[in-house]
């Protein structure tokens, strides 16, 4: 079976709608996902996690005095509802973290500079703020072709309690600090809960060392406003190709396809197949994770979680090949996280694309910068790779972490302080 690009392009076309994590969007894409795994003449089995799912009921910022203004805001997920009837309060412009100005913060609406990080949650609630208004976006945008940033807290962040918090446009945000607010009042009420989120599965059982397996994972999932082509529509589509060679090509070992929820909350889908396979986790011996890849401008430039071995290892088929691309031992935000947490080595298949090539977790992830031949020159070379690995007399990698890497993967999950 020839891997084809423009397979896998069409393929990407008929996901080019946003896919936001629990909404319908999401369900969506799953579906076609599943149509296009039982064209192969497999049956897929889908997998239904709980991700938090929010909305936004009522959100407003005014300027009461000197002079009355409202502006546009957009509400932070899981931010809760402590601003529901309205709350006013004095302004300050916060323009850092230190001392001197959160002293002067207690019972005040701030406005900063930055995002909401942990350490700058916590101070603001140390210092009694009781509402946040933080920047969107640059301020040269178009109004008219940007969105109004939308985010939402993660528990890290509301472990202590929460306050209620915005996203303004920077253009918005200078003529507030310039206007000198006094009194302002910020509104926010939302719904905050659970819904369902979902992974599917696809499997085909080696002929010979069924016991062995390699999972092949790829988010299906975008961001708000997203498309999510480059991201990571584009890794849905190759781990599809990959599935059909297999049927094609019967593995020795196992091969797995996991297309995961809920990535971009914070690896949700993985985590969650992770935690309800326990018992499976133990014959995984590699998890070949594909997330960005088929820009038409670009590099492919792969991570290895795990041993410097399988770094060398890649290295020596691509120049055996003759593939253009590089490979380094790295970790990588993405699918194959909470599979080395587990001790399971990971390759992440990645295309670097230029500065100003591509733009993703916006309305500006399109599908016109996309490649068929560039998914396709990938997706041979890894089909060509995965055809060593997963037929091997004996499988090549050992199923470990080095320390140096275990050590990222633990920082990077908040096991330990940086
Ligand atoms: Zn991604």
């Amino acid at each position: 079976m020839k891997i084809s690009g423009n397979r896998m392009m069409s393929m990407l076309k008929s996901l080019n709608f946003e896919r936001l994590s629990t909404f319908e969007g999401e369900r969506r894409g799953a579906a076609i996902i599943e149509e296009n795994i039982r064209a192969i003449g497999i049956e897929p089995v889908v997998e239904t996690f709980k991700a938090p799912h929010y909305e936004i009921k009522k959100v407003k910022f005014e300027v009461l005095t000197p002079k009355y203004k409202e502006y546009t805001v957009s509400g932070y997920g899981f931010s809760g509802n402590a601003a529901k009837d309205g709350v006013e309060a004095d302004c300050i412009y916060i323009e850092s973290m230190d001392e001197v100005l959160l002293t002067k913060a207690s019972g005040t609406i701030a406005i900063l500079n930055g995002g909401i990080g942990d350490e700058t949650f916590k101070k603001l609630m140390e210092a009694g703020v009781v509402g946040v208004v933080c920047p969107s976006g640059t301020y040269f945008d178009k109004t008219s072709e940007t969105d109004l940033e939308e985010r939402m807290l993660r528990p890290r962040h509301t472990a202590n309690g929460v306050l209620p918090a915005v996203c303004m446009r920077i253009k918005d945000l200078v003529a507030l600090v310039n206007s000198k607010p006094q009194k302002v009042r910020l509104t926010l009420e939302q719904e905050e809960g659970e819904a369902d989120s979902q992974n599917v599965i696809a499997e085909i059982k080696g002929t010979e060392m069924p016991d062995e397996v390699i999972v092949y994972t790829a988010h299906y999932d975008s961001v708000v406003f997203s498309h999510g082509m480059f991201d990571n529509g584009s890794g849905t589509v190759m781990i599809m190709e990959m599935l059909r060679y297999f049927a094609a090509n019967p593995p020795k070992r196992t091969v797995r396809f996991i297309w995961c929820g809920s990535e971009e909350r914070g690896l949700l889908g993985s985590k969650a197949y992770v935690a309800a396979h326990e018992d499976l986790l133990e014959k995984i011996r590699l998890c070949v994770n594909i997330d960005m890849v088929g820009t038409a401008l670009g590099h492919d430039e792969w991570r290895v979680t795990g041993e410097e071995a399988i770094v060398a290892a890649i290295r020596y088929m691509y120049k055996t090949i003759g593939y253009p691309m590089t490979v380094r031992q790295d970790i990588y935000s993405s699918d194959s996280i909470p599979f080395a947490d587990k001790g399971i080595p990971g390759i992440n298949v990645i295309r670097t694309c230029p500065q100003g090539g591509s733009q993703i977790h916006c309305r500006r992830d399109i599908i016109d910068i996309m490649s068929a031949e560039a998914l396709e020159n990938t997706c041979s070379f890894l089909a060509q790779l995965s055809d060593k690995l997963v037929n091997a007399a004996i499988f090549p990698i050992d199923r470990k972490i080095p320390d140096n890497i275990v050590e990222k993967v633990d920082r990077y999950l908040l096991k330990k302080k940086q």
